[in-house]
């Protein structure tokens, strides 16, 4: 019997916001231990939050990104349990009116276009961090309160691979909707993965096991491509499988049983009641919606429709939104969109990158990148020239002609000219020449070059190989 899996994500993500949820104490990574803490992050008795507006909006946002409903009305409630890295001893969540619901996330998996549904996306606060030290242990409360929100996906994923390329795509919204910076170095994404399996063509769902607290996403397609295979032995062995929270342990690569899955009434949740619930007024909606951005999806697709670009230089400017703009900026006027993007991709970027440099920083206007694809279109430098051209216009900020002109590097194409280097060349090559003619064309490509490097890369390429052809048939 064939089996196949079927997968769920729950994904926490940390919202890009200054301060926390609660509180108005940083929402900063990497300061000392416990010193972005005040008493209501600690829990201490008698205090009282106060919502984050920015965290609510940001979630809201990702609402729409995500194409999920807006709530009209939403809550905040109590999830109780006690754990140390909680000091409040309850966790503030929203469970039965979340802010958004019923979503759909549409990305690119095994060349085809997949899509998930999302089942809600709420908002909630992280826990601390605790630390286990060779003799004592300790909690750090920094992270205690940062907003945090939580993706819940439908049961949609179907390998592990898929889901990688979900949460992959997930993130890029996320980072391109500046609702977080996704920085997973940081933990500022962790997925808890729901997985089961069943036999093909069962329409119910296997016992689901659960696997908490992941913080990589290579981590995830490990720990799925693990638990799917075992679930399978068990089930072809005559075993059988009960709902579990099951850990990833990297370094073994398997999973090992926690606990048997604890269920909604172990939490005891019940409505916040220090927080009024949140109905949006259609202004305010419409202020989030104003900073909805374009999805990384549709913007690739536009790329390389609009511009008729390949799907790998699309990607590149949908990873690096800057220079995908400043691209849009010269393409708009460019014969030659792909002209254009090479030269982004290949020199520009580069030598930003080199430079420690952005495009700020830039001292030539864009228009100069068409006008040295013009003076390479209209024979007047060779693309090996222009190479430098273009260093130096980085450098120095000059206009590319002005550049050729007073270095003198436009190209030769006086025949000539290109005549006499060609004799040099042949007549300092005999035993090339001979190979040429005894029938190795390669040997060809060898004397063109060497009569570019005497014209130090002027003379005409078409040029030289016609002229070269000529002479060596002895014309
Ligand atoms: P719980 O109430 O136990 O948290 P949910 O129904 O809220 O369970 O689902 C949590 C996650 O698990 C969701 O992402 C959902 O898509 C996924 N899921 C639910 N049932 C299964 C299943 N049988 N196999 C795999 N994933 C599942
Ligand atoms: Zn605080
Ligand atoms: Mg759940």
């Amino acid at each position: 019997m064939d089996y196949e899996a079927v997968i769920g994500l729950e994904t926490h993500v940390q919202l890009k916001t200054k301060s926390k949820m609660w509180c108005g104490c940083a929402n900063e990574f990497g300061a000392p231990p416990n010193t972005n803490v005040c008493p209501v992050c600690l829990g201490l008795p008698g205090v009282l939050p106060v919502a984050n507006e920015e965290a609510l909006r940001l979630t809201v946002l990702a609402g729409y990104l995500l194409n999920c409903t807006v709530a009209p009305y939403a809550k905040f409630d109590r999830k109780n349990y006690f754990y140390p890295d909680m000091p409040k001893n309850y966790q503030i969540t929203q469970y039965d009116r979340p802010s958004t619901l019923d979503g759909l996330v549409e990305f690119e998996t095994n060349g085809s276009i997949a899509r998930v549904r999302i089942t809600r996306a709420h908002l909630e606060e992280d826990v601390g961090k605790n630390f286990h030290f060779e003799h004592n242990s300790g909690i750090d409360f920094n992270r205690a309160g940062v907003p945090l929100m939580e993706i819940v996906s439908e049961p949609d994923l179907t390998s592990p691979q898929m889901a990688y390329d979900y949460l992959n795509a997930l993130k890029d919204i996320l980072i391109h909707g500046a609702v977080s910076d996704c920085d997973m170095e940081k933990g500022m994404v962790r997925c808890d993965v729901n997985v089961s399996v069943r036999p093909v063509g069962q329409k119910e769902l296997g016992a689901k096991i659960e696997i908490k607290n992941m913080n990589s996403f290579s981590g995830v397609r490990h720990a799925l491509e693990y638990e799917i295979q075992r679930q399978i032995d068990v089930l072809k062995s005559g075993g059988g499988l009960t709902q579990e929270t099951r850990r990833w342990d990297d370094a073994a690569g398997i999973t090992e049983s926690m606990r048997t899955k604890e269920y909604a009434h172990d939490y005891r949740y019940f409505t916040e009641p220090d927080l009024m619930p949140f109905s949006p007024s259609e202004a305010w909606l419409a202020e989030v919606r104003s900073r909805i951005v374009e999805l990384p999806l549709a913007r690739k697709r536009r790329f390389i429709n609009q511009y008729q670009l390949p799907a790998s230089d699309a990607d590149t400017f949908v990873n690096d939104v800057p220079l995908g703009d400043y691209f849009e900026s010269i393409a708009a006027s460019a014969k030659s969109p792909k002209a254009v993007a090479n030269w982004l991709i290949n020199n520009l970027r580069a030598q930003l990158a080199e430079m420690h440099s952005t495009l700020a920083g830039l001292k030539f206007p864009p228009h100069f990148i068409l006008d040295l694809i013009d003076l390479v279109d209209s024979g007047k430098i060779s693309s090996k020239i222009a190479q430098d051209v273009f260093a130096e216009m980085f450098a120095t900020g000059a206009a590319p002609s002005q550049i050729v002109e007073r270095k003198g590097l436009g190209q030769v194409s006086d025949t000539g000219t290109i005549e006499k280097y060609c004799e040099d060349i042949i007549a300092a090559h005999p035993k090339t020449v001979a190979d040429y003619q005894a029938g190795k064309a390669a040997a060809l490509n060898f004397l063109k070059g060497q009569v570019l490097k005497l014209s130090k890369g002027k003379a005409n390429p078409n040029l030289v190989g016609d002229i070269l052809q000529r002479k060596l048939k002895g014309e």
